[in-house]
């Protein structure tokens, strides 16, 4: 399989009620199908994203079921997938700390300032 190229940039996002600072990676392609298939997954220990594409044939809803699996592959139990929820028109995610829906978006960045930051990107 060959890999795709991913285009996109860093999110950094804050929770307004624990304060917890988190990542998200935003995909971005000049047509539609260029990102899909693609998510990413945010460390809670440490500065980290993790980018992997779904295997065919998954769909968006199973995501946590594929990063179950993947968790179990990598021996790790940190990643935490950040899903996007549309309210009222307005953008939310989960904190992946506390659970509040409070987490705020801050300053995007590219990948490569990102890594300058001490931010880490895996692709797996
Ligand atoms: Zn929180």
């Amino acid at each position: 399989m060959t890999r795709r190229r991913i285009d996109g940039s860093v999110l950094r996002l804050v929770c307004g009620a624990c304060q917890t600072a988190t990542v998200d990676f935003i995909f971005r392609g000049d047509v539609d199908y260029a990102t899909e298939g693609l998510v990413s997954f945010t460390s809670v220990e440490r500065d980290e994203l993790v980018l992997a594409e779904l295997p065919a044939g998954l769909d968006d809803a199973s995501v946590e079921r594929f990063l179950a699996e993947l968790s179990a592959r990598l021996g790790r139990d940190d990643l935490r997938y950040l899903r996007p929820d549309y309210r009222d028109n307005r953008l939310t995610y989960q904190c992946p700390q506390c659970g509040a829906r409070e987490l705020r978006p801050g300053r995007e960045l590219s990948t490569a300032a990102y890594r300058r930051s001490g931010g880490v990107v895996t692709r797996v």
